[in-house]
């Protein structure tokens, strides 16, 4: 018989009660440290004080009033995303897979409305991964996920990741945008070098496209500055945001250049949920933290700590690791044991990781962890690698 929930989600038999820093906790007391926080959406860990206090103040006045009306809180995150990026417009929805559908439509209106609709098409990344709607499935092309849903949404290529003369040669008249992770995620934590990210802006200017960025996993302050291609130097046209925006709250925002949503007026987008003021309000919050002296700096100290000791174990399980790859908090261990056991390993050392592709186990912590969770999660991954050798 089917289960009550659909069955989509292979789960491990754990539930917890309550969670606490970078701690989860079950019903009877047994504490795991969350190297996987949602997968990178509780940015700053669990029941922070101050999104906790933010949620139950905002709570208690309002919870959704609808985009017929002015919401100041959604203002005031649109200008402060506005001051703090490439942006100068800010559109909020509820989810990764949201963004990325407005991201595409705005590619396709941009055109459209510059006397070019003939350029709809995007290419994408081999690995990509962007959401599970039609066109964000699509856009990312993974076979596995596409199955059994077709026909597919027309108006995708695909593209080695990392190859700007693979790209190059995909171009057609066509082809109105370029969409890339700056680090892929569920693809196998894979970062895109400086190079290719400046090469990526650069073949988007030649050729007249549109450069869309999808953060939705890699931004958030997760590598160490508030998105991930400012350590390139260059901008995107549109950027997808989600996950760690409201820290475990869900939230959605596509952030774009004037130029590229010019066409943009009165109902030629919306969304019920999108912005509504609890969302807004915890999402400020997650601001509040994230933007305040010293605090991406100390991601990319602890960043850099947690690296050199994965490393080190790299180093001495060769047998078991075969690299260690990734950006600021956004972890990959390549695993030459197979990646699910490795997971399974680390969750009976009370250490929580989440399996990407291309046999990686990825560690995507909150972005408030310190030293002492540090060491706690290399000796658990220290002990499983242990497994295996002796
Ligand atoms: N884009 C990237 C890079 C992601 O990692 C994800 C989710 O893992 C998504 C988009 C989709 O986000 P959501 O699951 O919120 O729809």
């Amino acid at each position: 018989m089917i289960p009550a929930v659909l069955p989509t989600y292979a789960r491990s038999e754990l539930a917890f009660e309550r969670g606490e820093g970078a701690y989860l906790i079950t019903a009877d007391g047994e504490r795991y440290l969350d190297f996987a926080a949602g997968i990178a959406v509780n940015s700053l860990g669990h029941s922070h004080p101050h999104l906790v206090e933010t949620l139950i103040e905002q709570g208690k006045k309002l919870w959704h009033t609808s985009n017929l009306y002015e919401i100041p809180e959604q203002t005031r995150l649109a200008e402060r995303l506005v001051a703090n990026t490439f942006a100068d417009s800010v559109f909020f929805g509820n989810s990764g897979a949201e963004a990325g559908e407005l991201a595409i439509k705005i590619v396709r209106k941009y055109h459209d409305d510059t006397g070019h609709p003939e350029r709809y098409r995007i290419i994408g990344c081999q690995g990509a991964f962007h959401g599970r709607t039609l066109a964000t499935l699509a856009a990312a092309g993974n076979e596995k996920y596409l199955k059994g849903y077709a026909p597919n949404v027309d108006g995708f290529d695909s593209v080695a990741f990392g190859n700007l003369n693979e790209l190059r040669a995909a171009i057609t008249p066509e082809t109105a945008a370029i969409m890339v992770e700056p680090v892929q995620g569920e693809g196998g934590v894979r970062p895109g070098s400086i190079d290719y990210l400046k090469g990526l802006r650069a073949v988007a200017d030649e050729f007249g496209l549109l450069l869309v960025f999808d953060e939705v996993q890699c931004g958030m302050g997760r590598t160490g500055k508030l998105f991930a291609h400012e350590w390139a130097g260059v901008t995107p046209d549109v950027m997808m945001v989600a996950k760690g925006l409201g820290g475990g709250f869900p939230v959605g925002a596509v952030l774009a250049t004037e130029n590229a949503v010019q066409g943009f007026a009165p109902g030629a987008h919306g969304s019920t949920f999108g912005g509504n003021p609890l969302a807004m309000a915890v999402s400020n919050a997650v601001l509040d933290v994230m933007l305040a002296p010293g605090f991406m700096a100390t991601v990319d100290k602890n960043a850099r700590i947690l690296w050199n000791k994965l490393q080190a174990l790299a180093d001495r399980y060769p047998q078991v690791i075969a690299e260690v790859r990734g950006a600021g908090l956004l972890l990959g261990i390549k695993c030459v044991v197979p990646n699910g056991e490795m997971v399974d390993k680390l969750r009976a050392q009370k250490l929580l990781t989440v399996g990407a592709a291309d046999n990686v186990v990825r560690l995507v912590p909150p972005l408030t962890i310190g030293t002492a969770e540090i060491d706690q999660a290399v000796a658990a991954i220290d002990a499983a690698c242990r497994t295996w050798s002796a």
